[in-house]
């Protein structure tokens, strides 16, 4: 199979339209059998439920070339059980599982003229979302709803290295204590936008969210979970109820006890706390972990002794150990690799 002729080393993350996605229906209490289109339009009713009242869900995961050539995903079993979780929060019919991972496959495998190749650092991000789509005008949830997913391939997420980044204490929330915070909706995201703006002009990279209802606890970021490493080398991340279940972050803590022999911990954590750790990422899909080198609370500066050059030792392996594994260069735990074949 020849490659696109993209200079794989300069895209960014953004739409590079693909050649194939897909796409699947549900009515009258069923879904369809789903089929992979050229389409890459919605045209949708004026009154669609998505449309009216946000009745959609989404997920994202990539698909690499390992060094050895072939085409792998990262525990798309994952992303299909939380989509399925964040489906029936709003009251969507659920994706069945075992179709989202075939989808996957066959979505990837028609465009694996776009999986960029090993050591370029670049991916094929996949996204795979469904929504509403009847008319809806009285609030309530919709009859009928569309499953699609795309790809499309995205550059390195650090070039020239990973610089740490430095963030802000909101004052806005991300999520309320029995809300919509644990499930990937992209209502989460609507109302995260004008806070991230905010902080961007402000000059900070990200935002630090708050538990909403005490604001003393560490919550997440609008689209990545914290993880920090304690001066005896504990990495710890915060719990709770309305954080998004990042599969890196479930996946780093794996890698963290049984490659690296570090003690974890899974726990609430304390913004009181933070100036006592000697690391701080932020991990999601996108970049694995990006290194916090700063946190800025109302004017006080969190610094951490990692600095503001590099990414502190201990994230450093982790970020090395995870992303070995997604490349094929260290051996997987069972079932974490799923090889997409091409011929
Ligand atoms: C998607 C997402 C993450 C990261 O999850 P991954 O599964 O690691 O990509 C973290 N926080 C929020 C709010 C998210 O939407």
């Amino acid at each position: 199979m020849e490659k696109k002729n993209i200079d794989w080393s300069s895209i960014g993350f953004g739409y590079i339209k693909t050649d194939k996605r897909y796409v699947s229906n549900y009515k009258n209490g069923a879904w369809d059998e789903g089929t992979l289109t050229d389409d890459a339009n919605v045209v949708l009713s004026e009154c669609a439920g998505v449309l009216q009242y946000a009745q959609t869900v989404f997920e994202g995961l990539k698909a690499y070339t390992t060094e050895d050539g072939r085409i792998v995903c990262f525990r798309p079993d994952l992303n299909a059980s939380r989509m399925a979780d964040s489906a029936k929060r709003l009251e969507m019919p659920a994706f069945p599982e075992d179709r989202f991972v075939k989808a996957v496959e066959e979505t990837v495998r028609a465009n694996a003229a776009y999986v960029p190749p090993y050591g370029s650092g670049a991916t094929l991000y996949i996204r795979p979302y469904m929504f509403g789509s009847n008319p809806v005008i009285g609030v309530k949830p919709a009859d009928e709803y569309q499953f699609r997913m795309f790809c499309t391939p995205v550059g390195p997420y650090f070039k020239g290295g990973a610089k740490p980044i430095t963030i802000k204490v909101s004052d806005f929330d991300r999520a309320a204590p029995h809300g919509t915070g644990h499930i990937k909706a992209g209502l989460n995201y609507a109302m995260s936008l004008h806070a991230i703006v905010t902080a961007h002009q402000e000059g900070y990279d990200e935002n630090m969210y708050l538990d909403a209802a005490t604001r003393t606890k560490v919550e997440e970021t609008g689209g990545a979970n914290f993880i920090f490493v304690t001066k005896d080398g504990t990495v710890v991340t915060p719990k709770s109820n309305s954080i998004l279940p990042s599969i890196t972050r479930r996946s780093l803590m794996v890698v963290a006890e049984k490659y690296l022999g570090l003690k974890v911990e899974h726990r609430e954590v304390y913004f009181d706390e933070v100036k006592d750790f000697a690391e701080c990422g932020l991990c999601g899909t996108a970049a694995v972990i990006s290194p916090v080198g700063k946190i800025v609370d109302h004017g006080k500066e969190i610094c951490f002794p990692s600095g503001m050059e590099k990414m502190g030792p201990v994230i450093q392996k982790l970020y090395d150990t995870l992303t070995g594994i997604q490349m094929g260069r260290i051996e997987a735990p069972e079932g974490w690799i799923k090889e997409i074949k091409v011929d």
